[in-house]
């Protein structure tokens, strides 16, 4: 789209030259965004339109929304299983995409207990690129002057791995940041890092957390946003600082990396960086080394402006968190986005976190919205509304249609309809279906936690005569990292001998080694979730909570015992019933390579 950044912009005055483009282009684009769609759609179904899954369903070479409505169904990842099965294992003919398929991006979403594998093409990575290169000119109108100073990210790659026909498989930011468009990106002013791209590239967490930590430490006057994809990452990192500080202070003192940090190039690049600085070091010790770590990231970092980092969704149980240890600096959630698809940007983005939008950009994929109804059982694909004609104050699934080859795909997140950026609408994210549990990128459903709970008691509880009555569960995020507890109420056949307390730690073990694979990769890998804790309750316990939910108006009939609580009445009630705690023992085991 040709871009006239004449114009003055209605967000506001542009910073610079290229931020007016930018802000230009999200004007022109969400003004037209039904014609945006219709172009979207076109371009996917006529490009794609000689591929097997769309010959498949008949289109005839159409491209308008009334046949491919008609024709083409509305799936889940498990619809597509086969498919994508053909093309890891190697078959390279047009199965979803008439562009090859480039590369698999491993969704933190799971099926059968691995993540998920979305196939995308290398053009993707320009469309990735084209939404971030729109995050910093919607945020220099809201905070001026970043182009004085530098962003501290904690930004990571994660394993990959090769599908058995080749194919990399890998998180999608693991794939931006080794890309060209990372690696290579021009200088800009206004986006400066303090992370050498050889920190962030290291694939040793340890030694790339350490090293992006140095740096923060090194720069601290520069540093005017911090942040981290994720306000888990962000809170790691605060911890990571409470259990290093004296080994960073040392380095910083002497001029001498940790030896710990092997990685060749990194060395290489940090020697070049580090010189003594016994002022600094006693900085640090000093701040760090106080008992008293509220307000830490501003007295580190005073040009602090805000944080960067979402807390929106499953992360919002941080606010209060990251609230403490930055004395209640703004938080910005910049933007919306997934493995699948990034779909847009909150162009407010220093606005308070329990009124974040989203704006969707409608270039990005083809967008349908299924109105959401928990009661209602099936589901009416003649339902799915187009992006400009979703209701202000409904809420919705998202269901997309992507250039790489997903056709009416849903997404699984519900989103509420906020308001309108011209005619692309706002949405606020409410939360993503069926994940009872989540700590960092994990997420739990019932259905799982059911599955761990009925694997323990089968390996340990059976043999011992004890079963387990009733449990739910908590994300227990007060201490970093945070971790899965799950309370039992237990029946045990033989009073005089209940279970000891190793065996209810080889339980926690068990129901850990039945989670799903991104959840062993935290605790494993990234060291991001605790080891899970069961607390046994009083028996009787479970009918006591059966009371109070009655006595605040459930209905008895219909009383279903919920399976994750956090509400304060109730966790008050369940732990003054504890009678023991119990801890994972050891990790679970995890490697990159999938199970199936
Ligand atoms: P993944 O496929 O692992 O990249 O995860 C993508 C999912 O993360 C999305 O479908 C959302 O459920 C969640 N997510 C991504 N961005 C946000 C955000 N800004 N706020 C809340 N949840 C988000």
């Amino acid at each position: 789209m040709a871009v006239d950044s004449s114009l003055p912009s209605p967000l506001g005055p542009p910073a610079c030259e290229k931020d007016a483009k930018a802000l230009q282009f999200i004007e022109q684009t969400t003004r037209n965004a039904a014609g945006v769609q219709e172009r979207v759609l076109a371009e996917i179904l006529s490009r794609n339109a000689e591929t097997e899954y769309l010959r498949r369903y008949k289109l005839g070479g159409a491209t308008d929304r009334k046949s491919f409505k008609s024709k083409v169904p509305v799936i889940t990842y498990e619809d597509l299983q086969p498919e994508i099965q053909r093309i890891a294992n190697g078959d390279r003919s047009p199965i979803l995409s008439a562009h090859p398929i480039s590369e698999f991006l491993t969704s933190s979403g799971t099926s059968a207990g691995e993540r998920k594998l979305m196939p995308t093409i290398q053009e993707e990575l320009d469309r990735r690129q084209s939404l971030y290169n729109l995050l910093m000119p919607v945020m220099n109108l809201c905070v001026p002057g970043l182009d004085k100073g530098k962003g501290l990210y904690f930004l990571f790659v994660k394993s990959e791995s090769k599908t058995p026909g080749g194919l990399l498989a890998r998180p999608v930011l693991t794939s931006y940041y080794k890309s060209e468009h990372f690696k290579t990106r021009p200088y800009d002013p206004y986006n400066v890092y303090t992370s050498p791209n050889e920190a962030i590239l290291c694939a040793d967490s340890f030694q790339s957390m350490y090293t992006q930590m140095l740096c923060g430490l090194l720069e601290r006057h520069q540093v005017l946003r911090l942040g981290a994809v994720f306000a888990s990452g962000l809170l790691r990192a605060i911890r990571f600082l409470q259990l290093n500080w004296q080994q960073l202070a040392a380095d910083i003192r002497t001029g001498t990396l940790n030896s710990k940090i092997t990685d060749p190039e990194l060395k290489e690049c940090m020697e070049r960086t580090l010189k003594p600085d016994s002022e600094l070091a006693e900085f640090v010790a000093e701040q760090c080394g106080e008992e008293n770590w509220e307000g830490i990231i501003t007295r580190i970092w005073p040009n602090t402006k805000y944080l960067d980092v979402i807390v929106t969704g499953a992360m919002a149980q941080y606010i209060p968190t990251l609230d403490y240890y930055s004395g209640g600096l703004p938080m910005a959630c910049t933007m919306y986005a997934s493995s699948e698809c990034y779909f847009g940007l909150n162009l407010n983005p220093m606005c308070k976190p329990s009124e974040v939008s989203y704006t969707i950009m409608p270039n990005m994929a083809y967008f349908e919205f299924l109105p959401y109804d928990p009661n209602s059982m099936g589901l009416d694909p003649t339902r799915l509304v187009d992006l400009v004609d979703v209701e202000v104050g409904r809420e919705y699934e998202l269901v997309i249609s992507t250039y790489a080859g997903l056709y009416r795909y849903r997404v699984g997140d519900i989103l509420r309809v906020t308001g309108f950026h011209n005619s692309a609408p706002q949405f606020h994210f409410v939360r993503r279906k069926n994940v009872l549990l989540s700590i960092d990128s994990d997420k739990t459903d019932e259905a799982e936690l059911q599955l761990a709970v009925d694997n323990a008691s089968k390996l340990v509880l059976e043999k011992l005569n004890a079963s387990v009555v009733e449990y739910t569960s908590f994300a227990d995020t007060k201490t970093i990292p945070g971790h899965y507890v799950i309370y039992w109420e237990l029946l045990v056949k033989d009073s005089a001998e209940p279970p000891s307390s190793e065996s209810l730690s080889q339980c926690c073990l068990a129901m850990e080694e039945s989670l799903n694979s991104v959840y062993r990769q935290c605790r494993v890998a990234d060291n991001s979730i605790g080891p899970l804790e069961i607390r046994v309750v009083k028996s009787g316990t479970f009918e006591e909570l059966m009371d109070y939910a009655i006595s605040r108006g459930a209905s008895i009939n219909q009383y279903k015992v919920p399976r994750c609580v956090n509400f304060t009445p109730i966790m008050e009630l369940l732990d003054s019933r504890v009678v023991s705690k119990h801890f994972s023992p050891s990790l679970p085991h995890w490697t990159p390579e999938r199970r199936r």
